[in-house]
């Protein structure tokens, strides 16, 4: 695999067809429409770049299939984060998974619980096409001892799938400071579980994506602690691009807009000003 110098995290759409009620982004946006996204810049980006494809739900983006297609032909690696819940007949024929490090499918609890069977069939054609995806769980308080079970059940009928820490207040408590060490050892226990059913193949490729992945759970340390934000990537790879266009940097600076600004000169501008360089993870 080749260096990645920028790890751009896009946000293609703010649209979404769940209504998580712990979802960070806002729900005004994620009824608004989607229409197809403009890619044009990346015919101009001249360094490695993996683009982390997340929303909202990247399903919904109308011209998802080409905006793939083109990043892989101009050399770039992809990663996805999706719900999972629309059909990818279309995308696995379409889309070559060779440089897709990595696609993360959230199952949310409170729509699936008794309707994981498309969750299921849309994982599986993404796996025997040839993509890496692992799922995650949000260990709603709650509801956190049948979530745990939930895992299990599904880890023993060989789904990839991890605990993922719950971010906010909830009842007046601030999540994920307010798991109980009870709480903390039985995710590190499904973390640890998770790993250990992994092929060889999928342990290494697992490996990659917590490498570069921009969510904070610790996973390959067999552990759920959070590092408090976003992963800056030694203060010098990380950027964000958000629905609009925007270039952001972690804390949420905004550094221009990829419409007028350019990719090129901002990725350039990416170099952060912390004294902590690469250890500050700022909530943006
Ligand atoms: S699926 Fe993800 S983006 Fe959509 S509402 Fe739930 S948490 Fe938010």
């Amino acid at each position: 695999m080749q260096r990645i110098d920028t790890i751009v995290d896009w946000i293609l759409t703010e649209r979404c067809n769940l209504n998580c009620y712990y979802c960070l982004q806002n729900a005004d946006t994620r009824k608004a429409e989607c229409g197809p996204v403009d890619y044009s810049f990346v015919d101009n980006v001249d360094k490695s770049v993996l683009f982390h494809l997340t929303g909202g739900e990247p399903f919904l983006v109308p011209n998802l299939i080409e905006l793939c297609k083109s990043l892989d032909s101009n050399g770039h690696y992809l990663s996805m984060n999706t719900n999972l819940t629309l059909p990818v007949s279309k995308f696995v024929k379409e889309v070559r998974p060779d440089r897709f490090l990595f696609i993360n499918a959230s199952v949310h609890y409170p729509y699936r619980m008794q309707h994981m069977e498309p969750f299921m069939r849309h994982y599986r054609e993404l796996r025997d096409a040839g993509f890496f995806v692992y799922s995650t769980v949000v260990m709603i308080p709650d509801d956190f001892d049948k979530i745990a079970d939930f895992i299990r059940e599904h880890q023993s009928q060989g789904l990839i799938l991890l605990p993922k820490l719950m971010r906010g207040v909830e009842k007046g408590k601030l999540y994920p400071d307010s798991y109980t060490n009870q709480q903390n050892a039985v995710m590190k226990e499904l973390v640890a579980s998770a790993i250990e059913n992994m092929s060889s193949d999928d342990r290494e490729r697992f490996r990659i994506a917590c490498e570069h992945n921009v969510s904070i759970d610790n996973w390959w340390e067999i552990d759920t602690r959070t590092l408090g934000g976003t992963r800056c990537f030694d203060g010098l790879r990380y950027i964000r691009i958000t629905e609009t266009g925007d270039i952001v940097y972690c804390d949420g600076k905004m550094l221009g807009n990829i419409k007028t600004t350019g990719f090129a000169t901002l990725t350039q501008l990416c170099i952060c000003q912390y004294e902590d360089r690469g250890l500050c993870h700022k909530n943006i």
